[in-house]
């Protein structure tokens, strides 16, 4: 299945947590990397702390879309993730955005993620690899920039 997940760092270095993520993505069981954007930096929203760097990658996977969870989780955690309280700076952020043309509602797993449309350091990068995306019962993603256009977002490589 492919599926596009979301990358956000900001505490320790988080540029460098950002290209682990990418490498331990590409490593994954069985799949394969199609795509990765450029890394942007962007202004917390809904969080505290220094900039986040952000990315999005496209990936080739056998596994569920449970299984993939788990597997963000894991690599979360080799980042020393801790969960102190909701949206707290992160060492890393790993979210599933789309999973094919999926629609799931589990209570642990909501794709496509729900606020991935609001969300320039999401919508920028996945644009930049997936031009014309459309996201299931949403549309083409592209149609949900301008709203986007007031959040800070620049290209930090
Ligand atoms: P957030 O990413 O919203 O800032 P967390 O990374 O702490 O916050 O995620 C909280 C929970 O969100 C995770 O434990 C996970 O079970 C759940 N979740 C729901 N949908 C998704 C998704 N599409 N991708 C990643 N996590 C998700
Ligand atoms: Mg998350």
């Amino acid at each position: 299945m492919i599926a596009y997940i979301g990358i956000g760092a900001n505490l320790g270095d988080a540029s460098a947590n950002v290209d682990d993520a990418l490498a331990r993505l590409a490593a994954l069981e069985g799949s394969v990397m199609l795509a990765r954007s450029s890394k942007y930096c962007t202004a917390p929203i809904d969080s505290s702390g220094d900039d986040y760097i952000n990315a999005v990658a496209c990936i080739d996977t056998p596994l569920s879309a449970p299984a993939l969870l788990e597997a963000l989780h894991a690599i979360e955690l080799a980042h020393g993730r801790e969960r102190p309280y909701r949206n707290a700076p992160r060492t890393l952020d790993l979210d599933i955005l789309l999973y094919g043309d999926a629609s799931i509602d589990l209570p642990q797993l909501h794709v496509p993620h729900p606020r991935m449309l609001d969300r320039a350091f999401v919508l920028v990068p996945l644009l930049e690899i997936a031009p014309d995306i459309v996201i299931p019962a949403r549309g083409p993603a592209a149609q949900f920039l301008p709203a986007v256009s007031g959040q800070d977002i620049s290209k930090a490589d």
